[in-house]
């Protein structure tokens, strides 16, 4: 029996339900009691506006917030901790690149290269800052095993490539891009700046930004055990200071004039308004406690539970498994039924109290290219033990029992 590798009793929603088999935390994740009560502790003891008081209160709001910076730069391998914008998450991160760098350097004639197996939130600010400044937008094939076609990559990368925004895990199918060879490959080609999407990379493996030389890189707080509503764009420092800012109030400017302003450095010329500092605190937490477990021991965690669970669910009849072997995947399992559509087989999971996600995965790109129109999802994180897997397919035997009756 494999255990979990963080008590269950650590979540408070999963020690509340016992019988539920959670398997939807590539769409988010549980948060562990250290991450609420840190929350809860910024609002008791430290509750102030950061950088607008001068009185002790303000300064120690202050202090947690840049201390949370700091936990987020080393997690992800930043040496400057300048480099670190809180976003609200990823979505906001690629709209941040998109509408500043984007609208400043993409103009008609250049390219942006996407690939088809983008989130939608990888894909959507790309298309339409094409639309918007005349680029043209490249789409990237996938092998037959929906990892990105490299060989593609290199035939569509030139020098009239600005942009390449690839993902560094795919949420609808769990392939790992190898970013080395990406960058590699670009940088050979071209001078386009290369940014990443690591809302599904950054909770399941060790991400060392620096090391990877490229230029933007993009995640969510709460698919990492951290609070909704915070995020990070992480960004060379020459790059985000070249850029013009994205909003405008309190906080980004250094000086107002009545008819100019000069802006704040980074990264809080891209921070304007009351940061979401109580969000940023539990974010560090989330980070220590993931830090606690080892980034290794949680990527060994998953493959472990996911090649027990692909080996089981493939014997099941009519199975198809999308996606790369379990080794080349993160802990996400997608999959359809013969003739079950994933909706009705999550309905009927849920009855037995296991909780997968059924649809596109805000991937239509991709689900276009696999035929279909959704697919069921389970995906593994640090909480999940062997009987969630025996949960998950117990339900599918049992889901194929129901449909076989009809
Ligand atoms: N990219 C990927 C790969 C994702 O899985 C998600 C979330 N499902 C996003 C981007 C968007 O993240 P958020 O909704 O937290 O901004």
């Amino acid at each position: 029996m494999l255990a979990s590798l963080a008590p269950r009793s650590d979540f408070p929603l999963l020690a509340a339900n016992p019988g539920m088999h959670y398997l939807d935390s590539a769409a988010t994740s549980q948060k562990p009691a250290a991450v609420l009560n840190a929350i809860h502790e910024f609002y008791a003891t430290a509750n102030a506006n950061p950088h607008r008081g001068a009185y002790a209160l303000s300064a120690r709001a202050t202090d947690l917030y840049h201390d949370a910076r700091a936990t987020v730069a080393r997690f992800v391998g930043v040496a400057d901790s300048d480099c670190v914008v809180f976003t609200r998450g990823t979505t906001e991160a690629m709209n941040l690149v998109a509408s500043s760098w984007g609208r400043a350097n993409v103009q008609a004639g250049d390219e942006i290269v996407v690939t088809a197996l983008e989130h939608h939130a990888n894909f959507v600010p790309w298309q339409q800052l094409a639309i918007a400044t005349g680029a043209t937008l490249r789409i990237v094939e996938l092998t037959p095993q929906q990892t990105i076609d490299l060989e593609q990559l290199r035939a569509v990368v030139t020098t009239r490539t600005k942009l390449v925004a690839i993902t560094h895990v795919s949420n609808a199918v769990g392939a790992i891009t190898p970013l080395a060879e990406v960058v590699h490959l670009v940088r050979a080609r071209s001078a386009a700046v290369i940014v990443v999407d690591g809302a599904q990379a950054v909770p399941h493996l060790p991400v060392p930004f620096d090391a990877l030389g490229i230029d933007f890189y993009a995640f969510s707080g709460h698919k990492l055990l951290a609070p909704m509503g915070i995020g990070c764009l992480i960004g060379r420092r020459a790059l985000l200071e070249s850029m013009p800012p994205y909003q405008f109030g309190g906080d980004m400017i250094e000086w107002v004039r009545d008819t100019e302003c000069t802006w704040n450095v980074i990264p809080h010329k891209f921070e304007a308004g009351t940061p979401n500092a109580a969000d940023a605190v539990g974010l560090a937490a989330a980070i220590r406690y993931l830090e606690a477990l080892g980034m290794a021991n949680v990527r060994a965690h998953e493959v472990a539970l996911l090649e027990r669970a692909e080996e089981r669910v493939r014997a099941l009849p009519g199975v198809t498994v999308y996606g790369p072997p379990p080794a080349q995947r993160s802990g996400v399992l997608s999959f359809s039924l013969a003739d079950v559509h994933p909706h009705d087989l999550a309905t009927i999971l849920d009855q037995h109290g296991v909780c997968i996600r059924a649809g596109h995965h805000c991937a239509q790109p991709l689900m276009r290219r696999l035929g279909v129109s959704a697919t069921a999802r389970a995906s593994f994180y640090v909480y999940n033990d062997e009987r969630d897997v025996d949960a998950l397919v117990g339900a599918l035997e049992a889901a194929q029992r129901i449909f076989a009756a009809d």
